[in-house]
């Protein structure tokens, strides 16, 4: 059975670009008789505002879509930590006690999330007690993966290489698991089969990839679809202040409507689909 999620972090509100992926992720499942989830990603430190998840659940009745909702990912921080030592112990992981600064005083390569670590503590002892991060080392993890591939039903069968992010973080300083180990781990738990979410997270896929490889986990297909951008074509974004989608409610604009002329695609003035 086909099993989508839409997993929104409450750290800013709604908008229409997540109005977009959650009807696309709800109708891929419901077309296919299979079952859509929803998952509050509440981990993000001061960032995460945890009202934010009922406006979010207001979002999504508001546009007529039916969903069961699984455990926040707050509740889940033991399974982080085990598969992080699990990791640990097969020595694909290191510390790193490096700033932000320190990293870009080395002036590093940039990479799809910015500046791309240039492995600086891999092989050294970091001071007791100074607070770190682990990070993946992504060549022996290659080394370990050898030639893997996923498959998009858009965009086909791509080779897994997650090396253009460098050794990516995977447990933060303040002990939670970073984005990329914590969905990777959810959506195996909830037994996600069809990872639906915007084209900007296509390349993190890659990470995804090799640790569902090194972890052992089940192998799903994903469907990373166009994005809505606004009138200077730059993607909405909670940061810019795209209208919200409560403020939309707010203005008794029909959420159902809306969702029928969306995918129909029939945008709001301003705002258009990308490549
Ligand atoms: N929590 C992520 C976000 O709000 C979603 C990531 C995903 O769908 O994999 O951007």
């Amino acid at each position: 059975m086909v099993v989508t999620r839409f997993a929104p972090s409450p750290n800013g509100m709604l908008h229409l670009g997540h109005a977009w992926s959650a009807i696309i992720a709800h109708d891929l499942a419901k077309e296919r008789g299979g079952r859509f989830l929803l998952r509050i990603e509440d981990i993000d430190g001061v960032r995460s505002k945890p009202e934010l998840a009922d406006e979010f659940r207001r979002d999504l009745e508001w546009l007529g879509l039916e969903w069961e909702e699984v455990p926040a990912q707050s509740t889940r921080l033991d399974s982080y930590q085990v598969a992080a030592k699990q990791l640990q112990d097969a020595g694909l992981l290191y510390p790193c006690a490096c700033t932000r600064s320190e990293i870009a005083a080395l002036q590093p390569r940039i990479g799809p999330e910015g500046l791309v670590y240039p492995g600086t503590c891999k092989g050294r002892r970091v001071d007791e007690g100074k607070q770190t991060v682990l990070r993946l080392d992504v060549e022996e993890a290659m080394a370990r993966v050898g030639e893997i591939v996923w498959e998009d039903e858009i965009a086909g069968i791509a080779v897994a290489d997650p090396r253009p992010f460098g050794d990516v973080v995977l447990v933060r300083k303040e002990g939670p698991a970073s984005y990329h180990l914590a969905a990777t781990l959810d959506d195996a738990a909830d037994g996600v089969t069809l990872v639906t979410r915007g084209a900007d997270l296509f390349t993190s896929t890659h990470i995804h990839r090799v640790l569902q490889e090194l972890l052992q986990l089940p192998v799903p297909i994903w469907h990373h679809h166009q994005l809505l951008l606004d009138d200077t074509g730059e993607k909405l974004a909670k940061r810019r202040d795209s209208r919200s989608l409560a403020d939309l409610r707010g203005a008794g604009v029909d959420g159902r409507q809306l969702a029928d002329n969306l995918l129909c695609g029939n945008l709001p003035a301003g705002i258009s689909l990308s490549e």
